[in-house]
């Protein structure tokens, strides 16, 4: 079966320039893109026709050889379709003519284009005290960074660069499948479309090379769990000349003897003696700026909450300090002497009898498992 004749395949003049050819390219590869044709081997034969009249017509040197010697002048160069060696036209508007129609599934970038570094996420546990005053943190944060000796160019100083030959500095080949062409990362290149003649000694030709430094990271005042910082630009070594990334320092306050951390409020809880619960007295409690007189009226039940006005944390995004709440614990006393085991069982003996007046919680308690079994009877 001979060849249909590339002008003819694509529908233009002889003459026909640049932009009428992609034009003409454009609304055929679309028209029989297998994407839009599934399972029809007709579709799937004519557009590997005309991606391959579109790939032979726009290379100059290919299109004067097949004016002058026809299919003979291209065939083995072009011939076994639009993967391997070619023109890059393809892969060219790929990205234009199906990024839109398709969710932009064949849009491919520019592998020689400027990238910008990943960024870096770095776990720091802070100690509360240094969280809730600011403080300055060292870190060591393993990264890529540009190469020193070839300046990321990935090339031994004073040698140069040319384009890769396997893929003609796309970045891409194209395979055949079938009938389907699959684009590929270039396994000469790695997708960079240059091929280094001497690779930089220091990076083996990669342009980036593994660092660690220490950064000193300042932890703002009133941080908690869960904010970021950032440091700019401290991410990862950019490609080809692009920006590096940014580094973000992720805050966890390390749990507290004392102190547990609600925003910007503080909780403890503080232990005191039956006596003093009862009688009343003062406690000394602690806070992140030292000890403070905490004053316990009589008559004061385990579980009891007082609050310390301002005794908190100062939020990092400004605003009033937040308070500490002290949650009072009465301790059953152990381990007493007989003679003090006495003066109890007198103190015992002193109440009047009556619960409802010494203990109401505890009488209204028995009150109601009376009432409990009673309602049971049957
Ligand atoms: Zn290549
Ligand atoms: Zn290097």
């Amino acid at each position: 079966m001979s060849k249909r004749d590339y002008y003819e395949v694509l529908g233009i003049e002889r003459g026909a320039d640049q932009k009428e050819i992609k034009k003409a390219y454009r609304r055929l590869a679309q028209k029989y893109h297998p994407d839009r044709n599934p399972d029809d081997d007709t579709a799937a034969e004519k557009f590997r026709e005309v991606s391959e009249a579109y790939e032979v017509l726009t290379d100059s040197e290919k299109r004067a050889a097949y004016d002058q010697f026809g299919h003979d002048g291209v065939d083995g160069q072009a011939g076994g379709g639009f993967g391997g060696a070619g023109a890059g036209g393809f892969s060219d508007i790929f990205g234009d003519v199906f990024g839109d129609i398709f969710g932009g599934g064949g849009a491919r970038r520019n592998p020689n284009a400027p990238q910008r570094g990943s960024d870096l996420r770095y776990n720091l546990e802070v100690d509360l005290e240094d969280a809730v005053a600011g403080t300055s943190v060292d870190i060591r944060v393993p990264r890529h960074i540009e190469c020193e000796r070839c300046d990321g160019d990935g090339a031994e100083p004073g040698s140069s660069k040319e384009t890769c030959p396997t893929c003609h500095g796309m970045g891409q080949v194209r395979m055949q499948q079938g009938f389907f062409a699959v684009q590929q990362t270039c396994p000469t290149c790695h997708g960079s479309g240059q091929h280094v003649k001497v690779p930089c000694h220091k990076c083996n030709g990669e342009g980036r090379e593994r660092e660690t430094r220490t950064l000193s990271v300042k932890i703002p005042a009133g941080v908690d769990t869960g904010d970021r910082i950032r440091l700019n630009a401290e991410g990862e070594a950019g490609m080809n000349g692009g920006p590096p990334g940014d580094l973000y320092v992720q805050v966890a306050i390390k749990p507290h003897h004392i102190f547990e951390r609600e925003g910007r409020h503080l909780q403890c809880e503080v232990p005191i003696n039956f006596v003093d619960a009862t009688l009343g007295g003062e406690l000394e409690v602690p806070t992140l700026d030292g000890r403070v007189k905490l004053k316990i009226p009589p008559e004061t039940q385990t579980g009891k909450m007082f609050r310390l006005k301002g005794k908190g944390v100062k939020p990092v995004r400004g605003g009033p300090a937040g308070d500490l709440l002290c949650r009072v614990e009465v301790e059953t006393p152990v381990k007493l002497s007989e003679e003090q085991k006495d003066l109890l069982r007198q103190f015992q003996d002193s109440l009047d009898g009556s619960n409802s007046h010494h203990s109401p919680k505890k009488s209204n308690f028995f009150d109601g498992v009376k009432k409990f079994f009673e309602d049971m009877k049957p």
